[in-house]
């Protein structure tokens, strides 16, 4: 099997998943509501360690767009959002004919910056108009500066939506991801830390969860008949979708610790590459789940670059991906506000997300191994 495609991040299921379904192809359960689905949504907020209700939803782009709903966000509105994200994170902001406002991020974790968010809440305020919330992702799992961020939001009264797609797993201080926003956003995409084939899920305090079961199931009112006073989504996750999930919890720490072990096979690997820079903790309250491990190559004497090293990958059949591009500079997003400098669009020039699954094999490492030591000249 050497000429298999060695991919970034693919499903791996833990071989539990399959009695869920049949569950609930036994008991007739094929719909966007049963036992599966409360069973799932049990199982992530005991995980979470948290006393909020858990809504578990078609996506995380559902997730938050019926976050931003809940938040008050509606037309003309600005949306503070950091700007090195999938488009996802942004895109719900337009739904709602709401406009983004970027914010670079910072070396570290390469998430927001606190010193640009704060510029961004000033500058907001000076055209006359609070932002409405303020969405800050953990990218590739590294959880973002929570105490730094926070004080800020508090400081200006603006509420959290905290991207937590990438960081089922990671946790700042011991406390999970997913718990620390007004609004925690989680996702179980095919390429994510566990997946459902595709699911979200909207962590908040109870009377929020409820609203957003609500809302993402037509809004129906209380009725015999369907009554509506509300615009509702079709947003809820489906029973079948929800047992894979439930599957998927039973392994999902073993996926953390497997992503961490390939994290620390690249440390080890590259080590000695003094042009190679690692996504890394600050320090030791900070835990990522490292749903991708992403490097930087700095531009250096024998000329090497992040191109070329994708481009090697590739010809060996090992998939890589650049870092995101960041949001405010996508033609979609040209005509938003920007804070900040070139931090996030050098994160994007010279970084790179190596494969990462919590699936690959030894042979995978090793074929790995192989072509890095080449392209780097290890001995
Ligand atoms: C995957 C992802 C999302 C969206 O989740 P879906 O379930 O694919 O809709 C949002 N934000 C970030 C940072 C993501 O990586």
């Amino acid at each position: 099997m050497k000429d298999d495609k060695i991919w970034l991040s693919s499903p791996h299921m833990g071989g539990k998943e399959i009695h869920f379904i049949n569950d609930a192809f036994e008991n007739n359960w094929i719909a966007p509501l049963g036992p599966n689905v409360n069973g799932f949504e049990n199982d992530i907020q005991h995980y979470l360690k948290t006393t909020n209700g858990v809504a578990a939803l078609s996506s995380g782009t559902a997730a938050l767009h019926l976050a931003l709903i809940l938040a008050g966000v509606s037309a003309g509105d600005l949306v503070i959002c950091q700007t090195l994200t999938f488009a996802a994170s942004a895109n719900p902001i337009t739904y709602l004919n709401a406009k983004p406002v970027f914010v670079d991020s910072e070396d570290l974790t390469y998430n927001m910056s606190p010193d640009f968010l704060k510029l961004a809440i000033e500058g907001c305020l000076a055209t006359g108009k609070k932002p409405k919330a303020i969405i800050a992702v953990h990218l590739y799992g590294m959880p973002y500066q929570k105490e730094a961020i926070e004080e800020i939001a508090a400081f200006y009264d603006i509420p959290v939506i905290e991207d937590s797609a990438e960081a089922l797993g990671s946790s700042y201080k011991g406390q999970k991801c997913g718990t620390f926003g007004s609004f925690g956003i989680l996702s179980f995409n095919g390429n994510k830390i566990i997946t459902t084939s595709g699911g979200g899920a909207l962590v908040a305090n109870k009377e929020r969860t409820d609203k957003a079961v609500f809302l993402a199931t037509q809004a129906r009112d209380n009725a015999p008949h369907y009554q509506h006073s509300q615009i509702g989504y079709n947003y809820r996750m489906s029973n079948i979708c929800a047992g894979i999930g439930r599957g998927q919890m039973e392994v999902l720490d073993n996926h953390v610790e497997k992503r961490r072990a390939v994290n620390s096979f690249y440390r080890s690997l590259l080590q000695d590459v003094e042009e190679v820079i690692f996504q890394s903790e600050p320090d030791a309250t900070y835990f990522s789940n490292f749903w991708l491990t992403s490097i930087r190559i700095l531009p250096n004497a024998k000329g090497y670059t992040t191109t070329d090293l994708r481009l090697a990958l590739d010809a060996a059949g090992i998939e890589s991906r650049p870092v995101w591009k960041p949001m405010h500079l996508q033609p979609v997003f040209t005509d938003c506000a920007f804070y900040g400098t070139d931090v996030a669009e050098n994160l994007f020039n010279y970084g790179l997300c190596l494969p990462s699954g919590s699936n690959l094999s030894q042979e995978d490492l090793n074929r790995i191994s192989d072509v890095l030591s080449q392209f780097f000249e290890l001995n």
